[in-house]
């Protein structure tokens, strides 16, 4: 069994949920959090690096508005978003200070990460502001998040910062101690060594007012980042000493172990940062030829094109039932595939003299998904 003590711990995001940082509606956990920033400043003393990955912006905006229920409307999460994440900065900065330690806020959207230039900028950012010794205190920016910039909740959100900042271990602490082994024990999972159908069918979602996410994000969130390479927590915030437990291997909760062969930088940025604009089926005969020998799409394999997209835009690949299995950068737009699927390959020949050979998807565009 792999023990999460088998990479020292030397980037370590940690993600905390609106359940650990409150008690009751908008109240928040004063005594907590000044406990977490604690646990934060002996890592950061030990020469780790931390990286938090704060929610709670909403849930405090609904208790200074004195809200029992999230609203449904945009804009009225927006505008507690917009009043709460001030009141979370400033509790976490109150609570760094005497540690001697300077909190930086960092808000972003899903936009920021999926455009390649700004994915790269928001890198260095982080890596400067760690460089000068700060903690970043990372929320997705929710007053300006509609629905289609949004990451949809902050474990999602963490497990693209522990993948961005090639993390060694990101800890996702919220309310739930673990992962609950369904089939077997009902109790929690300690190691989960792969994340297997059976695995993802052990979570279910959050029914809390103020959270969003629950556990099948973070089941998502845990395969994003052990796919980076990073070990994966999913543990109580309200357990004592949790950080140096968890990254001792003496930690309640459920340890994900790392992928072995991580992907590299850019393939993870073109398998998980992107919204892929439509799909690409392929015939049977494909689905080894990139699956088993990691050779590029060509126009012969292609069969349908669903959804409207353009040359260069991030399409998701399946194979002839319909099932994903693969995402990869479209060198043809959408209107252009049935003319490549009828093999009229004369025709798009004539419109791209210069293209060799009709490859829809390069392989260096090109990333498995299971
Ligand atoms: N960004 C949201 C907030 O600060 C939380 C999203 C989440 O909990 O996943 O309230």
């Amino acid at each position: 069994m792999i023990s999460p003590t088998a990479v020292a711990p030397r980037r370590v995001v940690v993600k905390l949920g609106t359940g650990v940082l409150t008690s009751g509606i908008g109240q928040l956990d004063t005594q907590r959090i000044t406990r977490i920033a604690r646990e934060i400043a002996e890592l950061r003393a030990k020469a780790v690096e931390v990286i938090v990955v704060s929610s709670g912006a909403v849930g405090l905006g609904m208790g200074a508005l004195k809200l029992s229920k999230k609203p449904k409307d945009l804009s009225k999460k927006q505008a507690c978003a917009a009043i709460g994440q001030s009141r979370l900065m400033q509790t976490w900065q109150a609570a760094f200070a005497p540690l001697d330690l300077t909190v930086a806020q960092v808000l972003l959207t899903h936009e920021d990460l999926r455009s390649r230039n700004r994915y790269l900028g928001v890198k260095e950012c982080l890596s400067q502001l760690i460089a000068y010794g700060t903690i970043p205190i990372i929320n997705e920016n929710d007053t300006v998040s509609a629905a289609e910039i949004k990451f949809g909740d902050n474990d999602t959100l963490s497990a693209m910062v522990a993948s961005l900042m090639e993390a060694s271990h990101l800890a996702i602490l919220s309310t739930a101690p673990g992962l609950i082994d369904m089939k077997g024990s009902g109790q929690i999972l300690p190691v989960v060594e792969r994340i297997t159908p059976e695995i993802e069918a052990m979570a279910g979602g959050t029914t809390s007012e103020t959270a969003t996410g629950g556990m099948i994000s973070k089941i998502s969130a845990a395969k994003l980042a052990t796919h980076a390479g990073c070990g994966v927590f999913i543990a109580s915030g309200a357990e004592p000493n949790i950080l140096e437990r968890l990254l001792s291997g003496q930690g309640p909760g459920t340890f994900f172990v790392p992928s072995g062969l991580p992907l590299e930088a850019r393939k993870r940025w073109l398998a998980y940062f992107q919204r892929p604009a439509g799909i690409l089926l392929v015939n049977a005969c494909a689905v080894p030829v990139l699956k088993e020998q990691g050779r590029s799409l060509l126009a012969v394999g292609v069969t349908e094109a669903r959804g409207q997209f353009r040359a260069g835009d991030i399409v998701n690949i399946a194979d002839p039932s319909g099932k994903i299995f693969a995402r990869g950068k479209t060198a043809y737009a959408s209107d252009e595939i049935p003319a490549l699927a009828e093999k009229k390959g004369e025709w798009i020949r004539t419109l791209y003299p210069n293209r060799k050979r009709l490859e829809v998807v390069h392989r260096n565009d090109l990333v498995l998904l299971s």
